[in-house]
This record gives C-alpha cells, sequence and structure tokens, in this order.
C-alpha cells in the first residue's frame, strides 16, 4: 500500500499532478490517496521530501515448489464438442512440456466425454482427465471451479493453461485464486527459460504499447489464459499414445449455488472470422460506412468473411464480431487483406499471426507495410475495384 507521511508532506502538488492515474489529492495539510492508485510508484519518486513510500506487504514464498510437475491444459467442451482452442492449447502445451521433459495432461469436465481421449492425445496429451458428471453438464463457474481446484491439487502440474474464452476468463481466476497462484492473462508467447525452467509468458500491456514478459517465480501452478487462434494446434498423430484416467469428485464439489433456467441462442448475425481461411477487413481508410459495400464485394469474390479494425467498429460502420485485434478477435487465416488500416499495434496484435497478408493503404510510411508479405501503396477505391476486376477476369478465364 502508498504509505503517506502527513509530517513531512508539505502538500506541494508536484504527486498530484504528475500521478498518472489521478489517484492523489491534495487536501489541507496532507496529500490524500484514493482506490485509483495502482502502486506504480511514479508519486513516490516525484516527491522531493520523502513524505512517499510504497509499503511491501511480507512475500509469500511456496516451499513445495519441486513437487509440482508437468503441464496440464483445461479442455473446453461445450456443446457435445471439443472447443478447437483446447486442441491449440494442446500444441503450445506440447513444446513446453517438451522443453521442460514433462508429461502433458489435459482435464475435460462434462457429460458423455468418454469418447474424447483419442483425440486429445492425438493432439498431444500424455494424460486425459475425464471428470464425467451430471452436474458438469452445463458450465457453472462455482462447480467447474472447485473441480479444477480439486484436480490441480491432486496432481501437481507445475504449468495451467486455459482459453481466454468467455468460460476460462470467468472461472480460471477463480481457480487461481483458490490456490493462490499467479495468472498471467490473454498470453500471446509461452516459452521456457532454459537456465532455471521457468514458464515465460509474454502479452500486451500498457494498451498493447509495449509486450510485457510475466513470470511467477514463488508460487505454483504458473498459470495463464491464451486466445483462441493465437497459438497453432498440431497436426493430430493417431499413433500418440497416452493414458485415460477418469476421476471421481467428492459430491459436494459439484454442487452449484447457480440454476440454469434457460439456455437461450443468440439471433445476432453470427460471424466466425476466427474460423475462414481469407479474410478481408477494412478500417478507418474506408471514411464511411459505404465502404464496406466494396469490401463485401472482394470478399465476395473470394469466399472469404469480411472483418474490421476498431476505428470501423467505433464508427458505427459495422458490427463488434467482425472486430480485430486487442479488444476484439484474434484472427489466424490463411490470407488477411488489410484495407485503409494503418496498422497499429493493437490491431497487429490479433491478426499478424496471419499466414499472408496483404495491405492495402496509400501511405507508403504506414506501419501494415512492416508487417505485410504483400503491400499496394495506392488508393483503395482505385485498387480494390481493379482487383475484383482481375479476380473476374481469371474466374472467367478458367471457366471455359
Ligand atoms: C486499449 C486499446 C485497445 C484497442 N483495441 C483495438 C482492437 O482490438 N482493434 C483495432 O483495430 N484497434 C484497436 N485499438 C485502436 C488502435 O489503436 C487504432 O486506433 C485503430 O486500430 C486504428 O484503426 P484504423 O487502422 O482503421 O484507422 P487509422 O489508424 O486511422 O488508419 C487508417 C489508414 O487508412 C489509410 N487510408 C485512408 N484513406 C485511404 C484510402 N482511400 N486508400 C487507402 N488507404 C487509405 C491511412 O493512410 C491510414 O493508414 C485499441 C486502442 C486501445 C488504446
Amino acid at each position: 500500500m502508498l504509505k503517506i507521511d502527513c509530517d513531512k508532506c508539505i502538500v506541494c502538488g508536484i504527486c498530484e499532478s504528475g500521478c498518472p492515474f489521478a489517484a492523489l489529492h491534495c487536501e489541507d495539510d496532507c496529500v490524500v490517496v484514493d482506490e485509483n492508485c495502482t502502486l506504480c510508484g511514479a508519486c513516490v519518486e516525484s516527491c522531493e521530501v520523502g513524505a512517499l513510500s510504497i509499503e511491501v506487504g511480507e512475500k509469500k514464498v511456496q516451499q513445495d515448489l519441486a513437487d509440482w510437475q508437468g503441464v496440464m491444459v483445461f479442455g473446453e467442451f461445450r456443446h457435445g464438442t471439443i472447443a478447437s482452442v483446447t486442441y491449440e492449447l494442446l500444441g503450445v502445451g506440447r513444446k513446453l512440456a517438451d522443453a521442460r521433459g514433462v508429461g502433458l495432461s489435459v482435464v475435460l469436465l462434462g457429460t458423455d466425454i468418454g469418447s474424447h481421449g483419442p483425440s486429445l492425445i492425438a493432439a498431444g496429451a500424455d494424460l486425459v482427465y475425464l471428470v464425467d458428471h451430471p452436474a458438469l453438464e452445463q458450465f457453472r463457474e462455482d462447480a467447474y471451479g472447485y473441480a479444477l481446484e480439486k484436480i490441480i491439487r491432486l496432481k501437481k502440474p507445475e504449468i495451467v493453461l486455459a482459453g481466454a474464452t468467455a468460460i476460462g476468463r470467468s472461472v480460471i481466476p477463480f481457480v487461481a485464486t483458490l490456490i493462490d497462484a499467479g495468472l498471467t492473462a490473454d498470453c500471446t508467447r509461452l516459452e521456457i527459460r532454459e537456465e532455471d525452467g521457468m514458464l515465460l509468458q509474454t502479452r500486451p500491456a500498457f494498451g498493447g504499447n509495449i509486450m510485457a514478459t510475466i513470470e511467477c517465480p514463488d508460487t505454483r501452478p504458473q498459470m495463464a489464459t491464451v486466445r483462441p487462434k493465437v497459438m497453432v494446434a498440431a497436426e493430430p498423430d493417431g499413433n500418440r499414445k497416452g493414458v485415460v484416467e477418469s476421476i471421481d469428485l467428492d459430491e459436494k464439489l459439484t454442487s452449484s449455488k447457480v440454476e440454469i433456467l434457460e439456455t437461450v441462442i443468440s439471433e445476432e448475425e453470427q460471424v466466425n472470422i476466427q474460423e475462414v481461411e481469407t479474410l478481408v477487413a477494412g478500417g478507418r481508410g474506408l471514411e464511411s460506412e459505404k465502404g464496406f459495400a466494396l469490401i463485401r464485394e472482394l470478399a465476395s469474390e473470394l469466399g472469404a468473411a469480411v472483418a474490421a479494425s476498431r476505428a470501423a467498429v467505433d464508427s458505427g460502420w459495422i458490427p463488434y464480431p467482425h472486430q480485430v485485434g486487442q479488444t476484439g478477435k484474434t484472427v489466424h487465416p490463411k490470407v488477411y487483406i488489410a484495407c485503409g488500416i494503418s496498422g497499429a499495434i493493437q490491431h497487429a496484435v490479433g491478426m499478424q499471426s496471419s499466414d499472408i497478408v496483404i495491405a492495402i493503404n496509400r501511405d507508403e510510411n504506414a506501419p501494415i507495410f512492416d508487417i505485410a508479405t504483400y503491400g499496394i501503396v495506392g488508393d483503395l477505391y482505385e485498387v480494390i475495384p481493379a482487383l475484383i476486376k482481375r479476380i473476374q477476369e481469371v474466374k472467367s478465364d478458367s471457366s471455359r
């Protein structure tokens, strides 16, 4: 916590004006701090009379770190299928487990899940833990959370990975709190440090302007979530061998305070820009909603889906489910065509792992060209119609 020594404070106002979070306020004879304080320490450094200090609580170091071994993935199972993020997590989990020389396990909670072991083993798992219980048929945060806590305490993995999906984002922080472990959300890179086996968890920070690498040296497991489509699933290998183990849980653990009255399927436009091979994305450079008619035309010629930058979504030109980026979706298509998008870091983090990026922009210095495989410098209202015309010509030539 921030400690304020009012005997030393001269109410000069330097800390108040320098606080990036507007958390300090000068009163008559001393400065006061409110709940916006993030303990960033800027005020401590700026205080010329030494009236401010940060009191650090006693650091807790877990004593049994060496007892925790292996990598565990929380496998998401919804409406009878395993969510694709599970296979992506097994892809990166396999690499981490190999780097540590340990096993890779996956936990599946639900009902009628018995037949899913082989596909998880083919995707890289050595061990599949199944908890098949009627109370786990639908996602309930408390029941899933207590079940996962129990399995983690029982199996003691050193690393736990989960999808940064609606379910993962809801239950994993709950589990991390129950077991007092560190958790890094929305990681874009995970790797093992060779010297000491530490999990290095990299994610965008400060609005995406820097990439921060986070370590959890004092507690186990090291927990991380990863958004869908950020990691790549391994090619399934049907010859892999693994073990499937059923786990019974105490009835108390599966009881829930949540009662599901009804499940309603959203009737909003169903767009899944994460599942398609080609995306044509439009940004502020379209200048108006009408620009998306051109984007849709190009997308339709290519059998592609339409994506957008946040600037286009915020302008109301296209709904949010199309947004790519830090606060939108992460996509990994074979081809991503960025039209009138500058390539701000918050957009780039959502699409830079596309196999091929084609950028159309009239500014030759736009950052999108730094990540583009092919770049076209020009006015999109001239370039896109020319592209559409050429695609139509090629199609009609090949149909002759
Ligand atoms: C916390 C935070 C989270 C964010 N999350 C996201 C996110 O998830 N996704 C996201 O996209 N952004 C996000 N942003 C916003 C991001 O910083 C940028 O503001 C945004 O990506 C810019 O969108 P844009 O490239 O469409 O627009 P601009 O940056 O305005 O770029 C428009 C581009 O179009 C070009 N252009 C203009 N006219 C033409 C023309 N006729 N022909 C060809 N080119 C033309 C210009 O040269 C320019 O490069 C976030 C920002 C913050 C702070």
